[in-house]
């Protein structure tokens, strides 16, 4: 199966399948998402996310304008994806936390505004709120109540399309439950790979017409932060090294195409000018049936990014089988 290189979504509008990841720990200066996200442009990618909580989407933005300016594409090429702060939950700080995107940007729209994280997070400037023990200082939002506002900026034409990420199953059901919904998120954006390949997951999104978008899809970038030290490595697994051999291609190609072949948008992140344009080659060979099913079997329910820190929160979402 070839994918195609866009996707419908429940809204009409469409999502381009390949992403470019923008996201970069705190020690890599924010340029470097300025120009990858050239390089990126200019090596074919149309779909770019970002996120309040990157404070990279001046630099982004800049990088986008740039490419428009000089001819390479028009705004309407691009997909640019960002999310909300978990710290802007409550209704009347999800327009204003679009707004302040959109003027770090200088765009008019974003293309996607997702939810970026179930778990709410006491407003104010400091985007990881934590008291002098460490924990951090939550917020009680009722999800629904954020949802309305996020059809809100809908409505007002500041994002074309509206959805959430790292959503589990029940957390999706209560927005699709929710009375009065005008508009079903058009996605569910989660890590994904062939450690974790969510199928479980997918198949109920698939059932509700939302689309799943990956992301660490290359084992992500192991922030210190975030990632355990002894997480396994997911491009020296010997089976995606000797599939990547056999096919001429390389660990992380495997990896993305894998994705791609199960109906999954998948965003890579790479500030690397070599691995970017190699990363676009996804699209020019194919895994066959039997490979896939060699590569379904990776699976080990493995989630890097476990965010424990969030973990005493009610609306935690790991908790869950899926
Ligand atoms: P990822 O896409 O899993 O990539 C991990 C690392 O793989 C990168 O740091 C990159 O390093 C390396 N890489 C890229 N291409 C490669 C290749 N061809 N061969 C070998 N190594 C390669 O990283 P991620 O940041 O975890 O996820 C991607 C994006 O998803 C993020 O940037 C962000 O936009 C989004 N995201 C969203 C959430 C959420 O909560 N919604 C969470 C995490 C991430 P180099 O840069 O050195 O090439």
């Amino acid at each position: 199966m070839t994918p195609k290189r866009y996707v419908e979504l429940n809204d009409g509008h469409h999502i381009p399948v390949l992403g470019f990841g923008t996201f970069a720990p705190e020690e890599v200066p924010k340029s470097m998402a300025m120009e990858a996200t050239k390089i990126a442009i200019d090596a074919g990618f149309r779909h770019i996310d970002s996120a309040y909580f990157y404070q990279n989407e001046e630099e982004v933005g800049l990088a986008i304008r740039s490419k428009i300016a000089d001819g390479t594409v028009k705004r309407e090429d691009i997909f640019y994806t960002s999310k909300l702060s978990p710290t802007c939950h409550r209704p009347e700080l999800v327009q204003p936390c679009l707004e302040q995107s959109l003027k770090k940007l200088q765009l008019d729209y974003v293309d996607l505004y997702l939810i970026h994280f179930p778990v709410s997070m006491k407003p104010g400037n400091d985007l990881c709120p934590m008291y002098e023990n460490g924990k951090l200082v939550f917020d009680t939002v009722d999800l629904r109540d954020t949802w309305e506002a996020m059809e809100k900026c809908k409505d007002a034409g500041l994002a074309k399309s509206i959805g959430v990420s790292n959503f589990n199953r029940r957390q999706l059901e209560m927005i699709l439950n929710k009375p009065g919904l005008k508009y079903k998120p058009v996605c569910n954006q989660v890590e994904c790979h062939p450690y974790l390949n969510q199928s479980k997951l997918l198949d109920y999104c698939k059932s509700k017409d939302i689309v799943l978008v990956a992301y660490g899809a290359l084992g992500t970038q192991r922030c210190k932060k975030w990632i355990e030290e002894d997480a396994p490595y997911l491009l020296e697994d010997p089976t995606l090294c000797a599939m990547a051999e056999k096919h001429k291609q390389t660990p992380a190609l495997i990896s993305l195409r894998y994705l791609l072949q199960r109906g999954i948008v998948t965003i890579a992140k790479s500030f690397n000018e070599k691995r970017i344009k190699e990363n676009i080659k996804v699209f020019e060979f194919q895994l066959p049936a039997e490979d896939m099913a060699v590569l379904e079997r990776l699976n080990k329910n493995y989630r890097y990014a476990m965010v424990h820190i969030t973990s005493a929160h009610p609306n935690y979402p790991y908790s869950d089988e899926y």
